[in-house]
């Protein structure tokens, strides 16, 4: 992959954080700059220009497109052996089509082939990638945590059972196209300008750019090779994933066209609020409520972790409200580094509503003892 492609914010000349306006604006001023008839001098050098930024505005108007570019670059998602600590990506195969070496091809092929060219079909009747699909799927933050296995249920369309794809009914014969020879596309010559010719290639109107002619379609799928299911599939949610993050199912996207490969299946999570832990980077992040009396003469606390197990830890005599612990390694297990995340918790320090009598009584002579309000602290110059 020695594409060396720019940057789409630099293409664009705008900042990450730009508007749909901005963006717009941005690609209008531009797309008239590089325009081809614009730029009779240069007309290669124009147009090239004209592609790359045609291309990022492509990237970046569609959010989702933008999501993915952010997340992965233009290579496309390389999470793997520690390669790229920031991605979130994982991978894996139910198909047993386990190699990564086409990760890169992911990127690209999730785009639906609207890619500058890189995807585009070269041939009408060469081989396509099937399209890749995305299931939403909502796990708690327990599940995110120790990770776990999920059934899902996907309506695709999936490889017909009775003409396995080729779309002619068992035992009939698939005939050449005999208008463009079996190549899909027929050549034209078109008269431009001052009656310059120019030769171009469109799709074959009998065959649809198929290359063969089916005499009887098969009667399961109607001809067309495929056909609707609802697939039962088996997710592995590993332990540490992040809200947002996916898991991809290679292979269980939809069937490819003229031998293609097939989509993949991309399952995006959600993580679900909790009620008393949240997420921050790979540490836990919990309040913890105290008795002002634990608070001021120390205590052994009972801490839940997420796991549901709970941990004995001590606070010291005098520990103030808002004042954060952390238990090492106990956060999420990491997948970019070697050590773990922590839990980290901030203890409350809880005043007593209501009080017995005797409650009330001990406090009084407690206050007796120590009945001045401490003096106010002098802040510095600068605060
Ligand atoms: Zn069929
Ligand atoms: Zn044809």
């Amino acid at each position: 992959m020695a594409d060396q492609k720019r940057d789409y914010y630099e293409v664009l000349g705008v900042n990450k954080n730009a508007t749909d306006d901005e963006l717009k604006k941005a690609y209008r001023q531009l797309a008239k700059k590089y325009h081809p008839d614009a730029n009779p001098d240069n007309p290669k050098e124009a147009e090239a220009k004209f592609k790359e930024v045609s291309e990022a505005y492509e990237v970046l108007s569609d959010k989702q497109k933008r999501a993915m570019y952010d997340q992965f670059g233009h290579e496309g998602p390389q999470g793997f052996g520690g390669g790229n600590p920031g991605g979130g990506y994982y991978s894996y195969s139910t198909s047993g089509f386990d190699g990564f070496d086409d990760l890169g091809d992911i990127f690209s092929s999730f785009f639906g082939g609207g890619f500058g060219g890189k995807t585009s079909r070269a041939r009408a009747n060469g081989p396509i990638k099937g399209t890749d699909l995305r299931y939403n799927m909502d796990i708690t933050f327990e599940e995110s945590y120790l990770g776990v296995e999920k059934e899902i249920i996907v309506n695709k369309y999936d490889e017909c059972s009775t003409c396995h794809g080729s779309k002619a009914k068992p035992g009939t014969t698939v005939e050449k196209c005999s208008m463009c020879g079996g190549t899909g596309q027929i050549k034209q010559n078109v008269t431009i300008l001052m009656g310059m010719q120019m030769q171009t290639t469109k799709t074959c109107p009998h065959c649809n750019g198929e290359g063969k002619v089916i005499k009887e379609p098969c009667p399961e799928c109607k001809g067309k090779g495929k056909i609707k299911k609802q697939v039962k599939l088996k997710v592995k949610i590993p332990a540490g994933i992040d809200d947002n993050q996916m898991v991809v199912l290679r292979g269980e996207g939809e069937p490819g066209t003229n031998g293609g490969p097939k989509g993949d299946l991309y399952v995006v999570i959600h993580v679900k609020k909790h009620s008393i832990f949240t997420r921050k980077g790979d540490h836990v992040l919990c309040n913890i409520p105290i008795t002002f009396t634990q608070a001021t003469l120390g205590a052994e606390l009972e801490i839940p972790l997420v796991d549901g197990s709970k941990e004995k830890y001590r606070i010291p005599e005098g520990t103030q409200t808002g004042t954060q612990f952390t238990i090492r390694g106990k956060g999420f297990p990491s997948r970019n580094r070697s050590w773990d995340g922590d839990y980290i918790f901030t203890v409350i320090v809880q005043t007593p509503k209501k009080l017995t009598s005797e409650q009330r009584e001990l406090l009084l002579k407690l206050a007796n003892t120590m009945n001045e309000q401490p003096p106010v602290k002098k802040k510095g110059i600068f605060g």
